[in-house]
Formats: structure tokens, sequence, C-alpha cells
């Protein structure tokens, strides 16, 4: 076993999945969809197998696949793009973070990671040879002005931004942002920020990437993927955007990491990707009817917390239901109650933050939801 491995821990998250299904619970752990992909683009993946669309497709993406990213990267994220130079499908938004962390950092240059943070983060960074510098978010889970200053130095290569977050909900504004593109111009870092849930924001605010602030499109990788907004966890095809020279670099990485994505969902992740706008106006019409009732829900049980502005997480302080920590907590849910959750403490570096906190995913069925509601009243009374 390497250095780097044994620094590891296996995933808590899908960790909590196996758990879900071998006591037969409601999985509000991990942050996949219950319900089905859009059958046009189910039937765009069928109709590319049968056109033997089953060789590999080039490495960097199939030229159909990036003109649709570089279309969609203009008029949703305002970023101007070329498909042959600055955009590099992979296996998820997944590889496109891990490949980017492995082309940008070299041994000991530091990351910082804005905590709580999505489990993979931390990992990608060890991987990578880098040394993660855990930043925690303030108050509702905005950026610490005087905290993230202080991380900047001389050595920090790179931040890693999520907005929307997972896993609090928070969606960061011009201003949390503006902050850390003026950091990174200041030391020379790069930022990757990922925006898998650039789609899911509620109550009419509007998703900023961090690429279009100031000169921020040279030093931002920008990553996003087709698993969340089109219910596709499962085919593996996410994107990065980058200047030129940071494509060239993450492209090799990507190149002899995978290869290339799995070839005919590229295909259908394009026909995705060219969706009508009225397909993500009722997704995030239809994820908030979904965040209004799991909330009001948790409320009523006793849990408190920040009510998600996008993403479809929800991460609760459970300190007024329980003096258990968070794995024994998140251990009794999925096994008595029958409600799979994920222990908070797997999103800090510091697991005491996470202690009386657990998240619950409400990217699920109505009736799913409705289940789950059911027997966490019935389990807390
Ligand atoms: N990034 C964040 C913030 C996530 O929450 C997840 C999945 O839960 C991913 C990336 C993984 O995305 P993909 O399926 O594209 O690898």
């Amino acid at each position: 076993m390497s250095g780097k491995t044994r620094l590891l821990s296996e995933s808590v998250i899908r960790e909590m999945t196996r758990l879900s299904d071998r006591h037969g619970a409601i999985n509000l752990s991990q942050g996949f969809p219950d319900f089905p992909a859009p059958a046009r683009v189910k039937r765009a993946a069928v109709r590319a197998i049968e056109a033997d669309f089953n060789q590999y497709a080039v490495t960097w993406g199939s030229p159909n696949l990036r003109r649709a990213i570089a279309e969609k990267a203009a008029w949703f994220n305002g970023i101007h793009c070329e498909p042959d130079k600055n955009i590099t499908v992979t296996c998820g938004s997944t590889e496109a973070l891990m490949a980017s962390v492995m082309a940008i950092a070299d041994r000991g240059d530091e990351v910082i990671l804005l905590e709580p943070a999505y489990e993979n983060y931390k990992p990608s960074v060890i991987l990578a040879g880098g040394t993660p510098v855990p930043v925690p978010l303030g108050e509702s889970f905005s950026v610490d002005e005087e905290r993230l200053k202080s991380a900047f130095n001389g050595r920090t290569k790179l931040i890693l931004v999520n907005t929307p977050h997972n896993p609090s909900g928070k969606v960061f504004g011009k201003k949390e942002l503006g902050l850390i593109a003026d950091l990174c111009e200041d030391y020379g870092a790069v930022a990757i920020t990922d925006e898998i849930y650039e789609h899911i924001l509620y109550d009419g605010r509007s998703h900023i990437s961090l690429a279009t602030l100031g000169d921020m499109a040279e030093r931002t990788v920008t990553i996003s993927g087709i698993s969340k907004t089109y219910t596709a966890t499962g085919w593996r095809v996410g994107y990065a955007i980058a200047d030129e020279t940071l494509t060239k670099a993450l492209r090799k990485v990507h190149d002899f990491m995978t290869v290339c994505a799995p070839a005919p969902l590229q295909e259908a992740a394009a026909v995705a990707l060219r969706s009508q706008k009225s397909f993500y106006i009722k997704l995030a019409e239809t994820y908030q009817k979904k965040r209004d009732y799991i909330s009001s829900q948790l409320k009523d049980i006793g849990f408190e917390f920040f009510r998600p502005e996008g993403s479809y997480y929800i991460l609760a302080d459970f300190g007024g239901l329980s003096s258990k920590d968070d794995r024994k907590f998140a251990y009794s849910m999925t096994v008595d109650c029958g409600v799979a959750v994920v222990p908070g403490s797997s999103f800090y570096s510091d697991p005491k933050l996470g202690r009386k906190q657990v998240r619950f995913s409400y990217s699920k069925k109505d009736s799913t939801l409705r289940k789950a509601a059911a027997k966490m009243k019935a389990f807390f009374g």
C-alpha cells in the first residue's frame, strides 16, 4: 500500500449507500436521483449504440459533444470557449477534478479547500501529492474573508470552489467569488470550480461562473457534467473548460488515466446539453418544491439547518434530537429508522466540526421523500 493511499479512508458517502442497501433503508445519503433520466436523452444513447459509436471516442471528447458544451457554456455560463482548445470531456466531473488537480499541483503545493466540502476533494489533492489546506466557511456557509486571506500564501497553487454547494446548499454570490478571484490573481493561484449543480438554484437566484469574473478565465478550470442535471450519474460524462495551457496539461493526465469517456454516452450527452431552456426552468422548479417539502418535514422533526439556495442537499444539525455523534446517529438513522443519511464529519478535515451534523439528499421522487418523512416522524416521535 502506498503512502498516499494510507492517508485515505474509504468514501463514507458510498459506504452509506451500501449500508442502506443491506438494510433496505430509503437512501437519502448519496446524491443520485431515484427517478428516470429524460426519455429523449435515453433514446439518444440507444441510437448512438445502434449507430456504432462503440469504439474509443477522441480522447478530449467527441467533437459533437465539445461543440454542445461550447454552445451551452456561452449561453448559460457566459464563458466563450473553443471546442478544440479549451474543452476536455472526462469520466464524470470527478475525473475532471482529479485530472485538473494532478495537472496543476506539484508535490508540496498548497491547495485550499473551503469546508465543509464534497468528500472527493481532499483525496484528489492527496493523490496528486499536494497539501490540502482546509478553510472553514463562516456563518451561513459564506466565505470567511479573514480566514481565506490568511490561508493564501506564496505556496498556494490552487483553490477548489463549489457552487451551488454540496453539502450545504449555499450559492456563492459575486462578492464572495470576487474575493476568491482577487486572491487568486494576487497570489498567482488557479481556481478549480465545480459547478455540477449549476442548474439547480432556488428563489430566482442565478448561477455565477467564477471564470467570468475579471481575468479569471485564464486561471480557472470550470467543471461540470451531465450527472445531476440529466439524472444520469451512472453514465460518467463530465467536462473541464480551461484556457489552452491548462487544457493541454489536464488533457495529458486525462489521456493516460482513462483515454476517453464512454463514447455512445457522449453523443447522448450532446443531445442532453442542447435541451430547451424550459427544461432547466422546470428542473429548478421541481427541486425547489422538493426542498420546500423536505425542509418543512425536517424542521417539524427537530432538525436545524441552513435553507438550501441551490443543489439538492441539507446539512442538518441533530443536536436537539440525539446525544450520539454523527456516525452513530447516521448508522441508527439507516438501520433503526430506515432512512440513510451521511455523517457530517465526512465533509470536514476536522471531524469535530461535523459531529452533530448529517446530510440529507432530496434528489428523490416525491413519494420517496414522503415515505422517508413518515419513517422519521414515527422514529423520532
Ligand atoms: N461534485 C460534487 C460537488 C458532487 O456533489 C458530486 C456528486 O455527488 C460530483 C462532483 C460527482 O459528479 P460526477 O458524477 O460528474 O462525477
